[in-house]
């Protein structure tokens, strides 16, 4: 209802609703609990890894303890396997392991059941996720819950240099304007957090320079979102000689999977290091890039289990599915989530950015966003694939069948032949010699769910498991 009202407002009422709710947002989100945890989390960044062991331990004994108390799904589950509260006392971790993992379809069948009953537990806000089968599932959230989600976003920031009350832009999947939209402005600007929102609709090549001018005149401390379109803008700014006239000094992206060609284009353009971080909007740990570069598994924002297609522990190089456990989402309970999101783990141990938890080499994106084929199983990385070809503004894979996958270009005049011949061959080392491809040369690729740009979708669900 909301956003029907929004959707078909004039502009400068659209302006005043979005700072409304925005209003209703920052009264949410600074409070005393939000302070204290952001001191706690901005402390624990430096800790020793053992005494981030043992206050990971705690979290989770107290997270345990409360939905033995006040969940129902879970109070289940504790019955049928005989576990007591002196067990979750004990060894929190033993409890967790002989827990089942939660699937995203118990997770929307069983939303009531799984609800934290605690009447401490007030409901303040009910956040809303789009599931892949359509449905959206239901996130409930308590004061706690918020506090700690926007404490620890806002330490990901402290970590790489940007305070709070910074002037931002972001790019993400909402409707800022409507689609249809011609002319500019393509954003509104959300005084309470110094936000200037810009839509993720309305990057085409006839717009992109009012956007570019819009960024310069509003001049950001660091921008953030979607690396898609990002990129779209940086890209087409370094093609055309177009330079930046302010100076960001970082840019965080989230979301979407980040690729390696977009980072390079877009710190090219902006000028400043693209920080990476995985934190899903159903209520998962946190995942962020440190000023080193490396990729910072949050233990204190829940446990990361990483598991092979066998559910067995995955070692570093190998493509893991997360499980994840949240101490960030204490009205819906999220243990042992299967999220299906997968990252490649790390061999390194320390980057020497002064934290100690454990590192992750990649974010992968979504287990249905990654290729496979009999030849060669996963194919993570499709990334590399575009090295060195010159000329795609932008690609998209999409594999079928094991053996056919479609690609579908957006060009410019430096494409050549033999770049899709080059193409061809990159694509052929890494999905084998019997793959069947197709090109397609289009104008634009239609955003996906949420306006997210699918760089690499796959069409079918792997029945082999004798992979990895
Ligand atoms: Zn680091």
């Amino acid at each position: 209802m909301k956003d029907k009202i929004y959707r078909f407002s004039p502009y400068f009422i659209k302006v005043i609703l979005l700072n409304w709710i925005a209003f209703l947002n920052y009264r949410k989100r600074n409070t005393s609990g939000y302070s204290m945890y952001l001191k706690q989390y901005i402390a624990s960044w430096q800790l020793d890894f053992e005494e981030i062991n043992r206050n990971q331990s705690k979290e989770l004994k107290l997270l345990l303890k409360e939905v033995y108390n006040y969940s129902s799904y879970y109070q289940n589950f504790f019955k049928i396997n005989n576990i007591t509260i002196a067990d979750i006392e004990n060894d929190p971790r033993n409890v967790l392991n002989r827990l089942p993992l939660l699937s995203k379809a118990d997770r929307r069948t069983f939303s009531k059941e799984i609800l934290n009953n605690n009447p401490k537990r007030k409901l303040i806000e009910i956040g809303y996720t789009s599931g892949t089968s359509g449905s959206p599932t239901e996130n409930y959230l308590d004061q706690e819950s918020i506090d700690r989600s926007f404490a620890l976003w806002s330490r990901f920031h402290e970590t790489i240099g940007i305070k709070k009350g910074m002037k931002s832009i972001r790019f993400s999947g909402r409707l800022i304007v409507n689609p249809e939209q011609k002319v500019k402005p393509f954003w509104v600007y959300n005084y309470f957090d110094k936000q200037l929102l810009m839509s993720t609709y309305h990057l085409t090549e006839r717009n992109i320079l009012d956007y570019i001018n819009k960024i310069n005149k509003f001049s950001p401390h660091f921008l953030d979102g979607y690396p898609s379109a990002l990129y779209i803008i940086a890209n087409f700014a370094i093609k055309n000689d177009i330079k930046l006239k302010c100076n960001p000094i970082a840019i965080t992206t989230t979301a979407e999977t980040l690729y390696d060609y977009q980072r390079i284009i877009i710190e090219d353009f902006f000028q400043c290091k693209v920080y990476n971080q995985y934190a899903s909007s159903e209520g998962s740990p946190f995942i962020t890039e440190c000023k080193n570069g490396s990729l910072h598994v949050n233990m204190d924002s829940g446990v990361f289990e990483f598991l092979n297609r066998k559910d067995k522990f995955a070692i570093p190089g190998e493509i893991a599915r997360m499980v994840v456990t949240s101490f960030r989402n204490l009205k819906t309970p999220l243990i042992r989530y299967d999220i299906l999101d997968t990252v490649i783990l790390s061999k390194q141990m320390d980057c020497g950015c002064g934290c100690k938890m454990p590192i992750i080499e990649k974010i992968i994106g979504r287990e249905d966003d990654i290729l496979w084929t009999e030849e060669k199983g996963y194919v993570g990385r499709m990334d590399t694939a575009y090295k060195g070809l010159e000329g795609i503004v932008q690609s998209q894979i999409i594999q079928l069948t094991p053996n056919k996958v479609i690609i579908r270009n957006v060009i410019d005049n430096s494409y050549t032949n033999d770049i899709e011949i080059k193409f061809k061959k990159n694509l052929m080392d890494r999905l084998g010699s019997n793959i069947e491809l197709k090109f397609e040369y289009v104008d634009s690729i239609p955003l996906g769910k949420n306006g997210k740009f699918e760089a690499v979708k796959r069409k079918f669900i792997i029945h082999d498991s004798s992979n990895i």
